[in-house]
């Protein structure tokens, strides 16, 4: 059943792609796995899957030790600077930066354990008081100052749109976030480069990737609703 949602999914990724001439193999399907069981993640690791978003470090770093090393793990949830160094060498991308004082000690947890880490600016386009990010005015000078890290590789943006009940009241957030990106991009900032652009979850993801998705991450359609207890 969880093959057939994650089958689902592709497929219709694909006909995004399709219509919009976009060429399939450069967008990726992050199935956020927050809060479901191993046994539910190699259903579909069986199907093909090999990118993973969690939310917390903990489970994360659970689900890394017993799953195949050839999973590229996401942290796309908001993560505490004394709790990096338990993924720091497992995750091939952290997509929640959003302070300096987060990339400082990213940048002295990945110097310690000798490795470079890929991550993605958090952005709270929508400037909601609930969410994580920094807003779009603030970018650029934080850019600015995580360009110097050596271990810290700066990929593009990430953002968590609104929840809203029409999915089209979101095209507006992601053509800001592809314009954000563009124009940071023009800047030509050393060791900062703006290939992703990580947008779009269940309700969303098809008008992110009109928009110009690179990254999409999906749970709920290929895991089913979560329980939080
Ligand atoms: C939970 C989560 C998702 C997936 O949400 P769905 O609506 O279940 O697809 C995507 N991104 C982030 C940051 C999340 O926390």
């Amino acid at each position: 059943m969880l093959k057939e949602n994650f089958n689902k999914v592709e497929n219709h990724i694909q006909k995004i792609c399709d219509r919009k001439g976009i060429d399939r193999s450069t967008v990726t399907l992050i199935a956020v796995s927050k809060t479901k069981p191993v046994e539910m993640l190699n259903e579909i690791y069986d199907a093909g899957c090999r990118d993973f978003g969690e939310n917390k470090v903990q489970e994360l770093a659970d689900k890394y030790e017993v799953m195949p090393k050839d999973i590229r793990w996401h942290m796309i949830g908001h993560l505490q600077r004394n709790k990096v160094k338990y993924i720091i060498d497992k995750v091939s991308m952290i997509h929640s930066v959003d302070s300096l004082r987060l990339a400082e000690t990213i940048e002295k947890e990945a110097a310690k354990k000798n490795c470079d880490i890929d991550i993605l600016l958090e952005v709270n386009m929508a400037r909601e008081e609930s969410k994580y990010g920094v807003f779009p005015e603030d970018v650029y000078d934080l850019l600015e100052k995580i360009s110097k890290f050596p271990h810290i590789h700066v990929k593009g943006l990430m953002t968590v749109a609104p929840y809203v009940d029409d999915p089209e009241d979101n095209r507006v957030v992601f053509e800001k976030m592809r314009k954000l990106s563009v124009d940071i991009e023009s800047k030509k900032i050393d060791n900062i480069i703006m290939s992703v652009l990580s947008m779009g979850m269940t309700n969303d993801y098809e008008i992110a990737l009109e928009e110009g998705a690179d990254m999409v991450r999906v749970g709920t359609a290929i895991f089913g609703e979560r329980n939080y207890h």
